[in-house]
């Protein structure tokens, strides 16, 4: 866009250019319905700060003639460009980047439309927004398009609101109108997530407490908008102070370097720093960071650099360089706020691409939770959502994402789907805080995504099975920290089982991250989904007569008892191994504690995430103090009374053992 400058020598550009370079940019967007004066609001301030030429002057004088849209001989509206349609429909229906400035900062406009049907565009212009006006006419106060407005800009984290109260010459510049009109705002804003809000009258047609301050409201001696968007802090729209330094390129000139190239979105990169690469977890250090102006040692957010590491590990485009004490979550399930923008509506189940930071990923809508009526904040149930709607919705990505809430970090927590074959946006997503208990009800007892699917039964009974295996079907729940004994004591119960007649297998919590949950991380939302799909498991193999012996972490209570109301209360026994963390940690056999320690494996149960003791087993064998014959023994005698061939078994296995210390 064109500044307006008079600028006599290429020494003065030069030193202009310079000056420029330290400047702020505040970016911001505007918000009003139709007719509360957005456009001359605009207008003026681009006039008032010289933003435009003297030969756009001109025509616009000739324009405000031609159109007479006012009696003025100049009409602010008429300023900005695209106005075709607006000028024959009276709206604005894109939204158009537009830029001025004064001595202290640059501004950044995106002027979103005011129809309530283009929310999408609303949207795309406060996703970048640190400030938001929100104009209200003061003849007609607040309106639900206020309430939409204010609700769109809460959700896209725009972390300033100025309330600008419009035409305050059409109401004599009533001091009460203007109180009445902050009073209900306030209280309206207060039920939204909105941090600052600060509140102006003026006049954009007349000029007042735009960039001058109004002679005709002396009783207002707070600052002009312009002022308002000179001086608004500009610090707290950065929450987020963890390191995320997103790769976008990998840099190989020759076989000698090797660096990631991207822009730092959030903390900073300093030259000898421990840094976690994710997703795969590998420490490592910052060992130099090279920009085109020479090498730095620290680079804070906003910069664009490459970086290269003291190890050699494999790093590719999307994955993520972040600080240790703070790192994003990693995950593949996500509940996310979603703005609809496609004229096609969403199909749930359907494979889009997902845009989150430099990473492109594959995703579907596994379910809509509710859509969001935005005048009213009310929650409506729906299966899809339709162009300019908003929703909640779970959100399955084929690749890891690290991320944010989008509350904490915009870019980390922001996201956008794309049809794959249309290369449409389709949507803007704003991801939420850790799975609420709304959403991980939906994989355990959820809808099912279609109404017509059945369930059919077999013709042989669960009693025909039990006489046939002379045991009753059973999943044998055995859980404790990693290295207390869950796979040795498992397989060696399997063994007594098997030897003793009995139909049984193990289905062991490692073993389903090679196949059947390969697709899930360590976080507790996937620890969760991976016992859920265990549980499935143990109900077919109970249904078809046989004794499970299922070995698993599971660190959460709530979900144990999920899995057991999934495999049935009287098919279901859980046994606990309570060998303490110090004993597990000695043990360590795969190195997988000392690999939580150094951050390389996130969420670890016992480590860097709690282990929920269970008060509810049936039997807790203490598999720090026992040898593993004494505890399958234990075991065995504990189950005999409820398999009858283990009655003999039980007393040969519990003979005689030797009670040695365990390892
Ligand atoms: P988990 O499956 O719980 O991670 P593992 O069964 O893989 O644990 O490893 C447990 C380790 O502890 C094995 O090396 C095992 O020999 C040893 N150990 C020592 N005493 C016992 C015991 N009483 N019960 C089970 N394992 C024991």
């Amino acid at each position: 866009m064109l500044w307006k400058h008079s600028l006599d020598s290429v020494d003065q550009t030069r030193e202009y250019l310079r000056q420029d370079q330290g400047k702020e940019v505040l970016r911001l967007t505007t918000c009003g319905s139709v007719d509360d004066g957005k456009s001359t609001l605009i207008g003026r301030l681009l006039l008032e700060t010289g933003a435009v030429y003297d030969d756009q002057i001109a025509s616009l004088e000739r324009d405000s003639e031609k159109h007479g849209t006012v009696d003025l001989p100049l009409d602010p509206a008429l300023l900005l460009d695209g106005l075709e349609d607006e000028r024959q429909q009276g709206i604005t229906i894109d939204v158009a980047y537009r830029y001025f400035q004064t001595e202290k900062r640059k501004f950044i406009i995106a002027d979103s439309p005011g129809h309530q049907q283009y929310t999408r565009n609303m949207a795309t212009a406060a996703s970048t927004a640190q400030l938001a006006i929100i104009l209200v006419d003061a003849r007609h106060g607040l309106l639900p398009q206020t309430r939409r407005h204010s609700y769109i800009v809460s959700l896209l984290g725009v972390p300033h609101v100025v309330l600008a109260v419009n035409k305050m010459d059409l109401v004599e510049y009533d001091q009460a109108v203007f109180r009445h009109i902050v009073a209900a705002y306030r209280e309206f804003a207060g039920t939204l997530d909105l941090p600052d809000v600060q509140c102006v009258p003026l006049s954009g047609l007349a000029g007042d407490n735009v960039t001058r301050r109004s002679l005709r409201m002396p009783w207002y001696d707070g600052p002009t908008l312009l002022e308002r968007l000179e001086y608004t802090p500009l610090g707290d729209v950065e929450r987020s102070r963890g390191l995320r330094f997103p790769v976008q390129r990998v840099s190989r000139p020759d076989s000698s370097f090797r660096g990631y190239s991207g822009t730092v979105i959030a903390g900073s990169l300093r030259v000898g720093e421990q840094v976690l690469v994710l997703p795969r977890g590998r420490t490592t250090q910052i060992q130099s960071i090279v920009t085109f102006d020479g090498e730095l040692g620290q680079a804070g957010a906003g910069a664009a650099v490459t970086v290269t590491l003291a190890d050699q590990i494999d790093v590719a485009r999307g994955d993520m360089i972040v600080d240790l004490d703070s790192p994003p979550r990693v995950g593949r399930q996500l509940e996310a706020d979603l703005v609809w923008m496609s004229e096609q509506p969403l199909v749930p189940g359907k494979s889009y691409w997902m845009k989150h930071t430099t990473r492109r990923t594959s995703a579907e809508v596994q379910i809509v939770l509710h859509r969001v009526e935005i005048t009213t904040g009310q929650h409506v149930e729906t299966a899809t959502l339709r162009m300019n709607e908003i929703g909640r919705c779970l959100v399955c990505t084929h690749d890891p994402i690290m991320h944010d809430p989008y509350r904490r970090d915009r870019r980390s927590g922001g996201f956008i789907l794309v049809d794959r074959v249309t290369h449409e946006t389709v949507a803007a997503g704003m991801i939420r805080d850790p799975l609420s208990d709304a959403a991980r009800p939906d994989a355990w007892s959820g809808q099912l995504r279609s109404g017509r699917l059945q369930r059919s039964t077999s013709r042989i009974s669960s009693e025909q099975r039990a006489e046939r295996f002379a045991h009753p079907p059973l999943t044998i729940l055995i859980t404790g920290l990693s290295g207390a004994g869950k796979t040795t004591l498992a397989y060696g119960l399997e063994e007594l089982l098997f030897d003793a007649g009995c139909a049984v297998t193990v289905l062991d919590g490692q073993n389903l991250r090679h196949g059947i949950s390969r697709d899930l991380g360590f976080s507790a939302d996937e620890r969760s989904e991976n016992l859920r799909r265990a549980a499935e498991i143990c109900r077919l193999i109970n249904d078809a007569g046989m004794i499970c012996l299922a070995a698993f972490v599971a660190p959460d209570a709530a979900i144990r008892e999920k899995a057991r109301q999934v495999i049935g209360a009287e098919r279901f026994l859980h046994i606990h191994l309570s060998a303490s963390l110090a004993v597990c940690r000695k043990r360590d056999l795969s190195g997988r504690y000392r690999a939580a320690d150094r951050g390389e494996i996130v969420n670890f149960p016992g480590v860097t995430s709690p282990y929920q003791e269970p008060e509810d087993a049936v039997l807790v064998i203490p598999t720090d103090r026992w040898s593993v014959e004494q505890c399958l023994s234990e075991i065995v005698r504990w189950l005999a009374p409820r398999i009858a061939a283990l009655e003999t078994a039980s007393t040969e296995v519990c003979g005689e053992f030797v009670c040695e210390e365990a390892t």
